[in-house]
């Protein structure tokens, strides 16, 4: 999946948290839960958990794969740039697809398929091994490996419709190609963030309405509240393949949805439901999503005239050895990822600031809409524990992988924020209640 992002806009660096995201938890049993909602008193701190010996084992490991991810993802490209073997691929396509755009397409297939083969062990192992020995998930092998061959065959066929026009830009413009590229890429961005959720997602899942006709109503009620009005509440039966729980609020005008997978419902009590709703909602009343497709689009920039720079100075450095003298070249490719992500490697982080701080103002709305607090903060408890979550992270975690902010801080913060209860005036309060507009 990374290369079918990576290959299609050139430079799709920075994922910072959109609309939907991960909460990133296995169920429990939500009728145990269920019980004593009502009583419960919202003014009550909860103490961070301490994490459990298998949940620092994880953390510590996940720090190992990430730096082994990195380095892995950089060695092919700088084993196929210097030993040549692009240019030779190149030579091979040309070969067999004559037309410009053939030899186009016949290389980026084999250098994807070359990649998928070498990229399998590691893949396997952090996709589905690891999840697995930790009891963080129960999907068979054959659904992970259907999933992984859907991801392949999306890439290639992308990759195929797509390629050539970045390719195209670099021919007949090798000065200006990169603000061409960053121009055409804000629809691709938009196209991505605002119309997949609701164009592509339901091909590959059941949308059903809520089935807690009691729940739906609470939750189409806080949602008027907060001032998004019309939306429609579905559910959606993920409890078949994944552990992990999610909600989120996509869309725009007729489209507008608020979504539940059928994990989350069944390990939060209603509180907690309804808080994660509720930041959930914040997200959507506060724009976060075109402000995130924004931010990506700026950070894109600076990458893109990186990569120019770079990839022309190494160029002339390098050319005999990589066996061509050219950006336009589809022998570059190798060079262009090699890039995109060192790049990424330096822009991530400024992207995730900016991801921690509209998370952070998420949590703040849904404080503000619900008053729940303890709820809140139970809830992250759970998912904690039961997702084997580290709570308070160390500094290279946050900085490169840190979308969110550590659980720690967020319970901090949920025991801590009720300017309510000093008479002061709530930060996001003038959306509530608005008129339908
Ligand atoms: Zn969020």
């Amino acid at each position: 999946m990374r290369h079918f992002i990576l290959i299609l806009s050139f430079i799709f660096l920075i994922r910072i948290a959109n609309a939907e995201e991960r909460i990133s938890a296995p169920p429990t049993n939500g009728s145990a839960i269920q019980s004593k909602v009502s009583s419960v008193d919202e003014n009550v701190p909860v103490p961070v958990p301490e994490p459990s010996a298998k949940a620092v084992q994880r953390y510590q490991s996940g720090i190992v794969l990430w730096f082994v991810r990195v380095v892995w993802g950089m060695a092919l490209p700088v084993f196929l740039l210097f030993g040549g073997f692009s240019a030779r691929l190149r030579d091979f396509a040309r070969r067999i697809g004559r037309h410009w755009y053939w030899m186009v397409c016949v290389y980026f297939v084999i250098l994807m398929l070359l990649n998928y083969g070498l990229n399998w062990p590691l893949r396997y192992y952090m996709g589905f091994v690891r999840p697995h020995a930790y009891g963080l998930s129960h999907q068979t092998f054959l659904k992970w490996f259907t999933d992984s061959l859907k991801g392949l065959g999306l890439t290639l066929v992308v990759g195929c419709l797509f390629l050539w026009i970045p390719y195209l830009l670099l021919k007949k413009s090798p000065r200006r190609w990169w603000l061409y590229a960053w121009l055409a890429m804000l629809p691709v961005f938009f196209f991505g963030a605002l119309v997949e959720p609701v164009a592509v997602a339901p091909l590959f899942n059941k949308f059903d309405s809520v089935k807690d006709k009691a729940l739906e109503a609470k939750i189409v009620a806080l949602a008027e509240k907060a001032g998004i009005h019309g939306s429609r509440v579905y559910e959606v039966n993920k409890s078949v393949d994944t552990k992990m729980s999610n909600a989120y609020v996509s869309g725009f005008m007729g489209t507008k949805r608020i979504v539940l997978w059928d994990t989350i419902i069944a390990q939060l009590n209603e509180r907690e439901l309804l808080f994660v709703m509720g930041h959930e909602m914040g997200h959507f009343v506060l724009g976060h999503v075109v402000k995130g497709i924004l931010c990506s689009w700026f950070l894109t920039l600076v990458a893109l005239y990186g990569i120019h720079i770079t990839a022309g100075v190494l160029i002339r450095r390098f050319a005999g050895r990589f066996g061509f003298d050219s950006l336009s070249d589809i022998a570059s490719l190798p060079l262009i990822i090699l890039l995109v992500s060192l790049f990424s490697l330096v822009l991530t982080p400024i992207g995730f600031v900016y991801s921690r701080h509209m998370e952070h103002e998420a949590d703040r709305f849904g404080l503000e809409l619900t008053h729940y607090n303890h709820s809140a903060a139970m809830g992250f408890v759970k998912m904690e524990r039961e997702n084997l979550g580290y709570p308070r992270p160390g500094m290279l975690f946050t900085i490169w992988l840190g979308t969110h902010p550590s659980a720690g801080d967020r319970i901090d913060f949920f025991n801590s924020y009720k300017p309510w209860e000093k008479g002061e005036p709530s930060k996001y309060e003038r959306y509530f209640g608005r008129e339908k507009q």
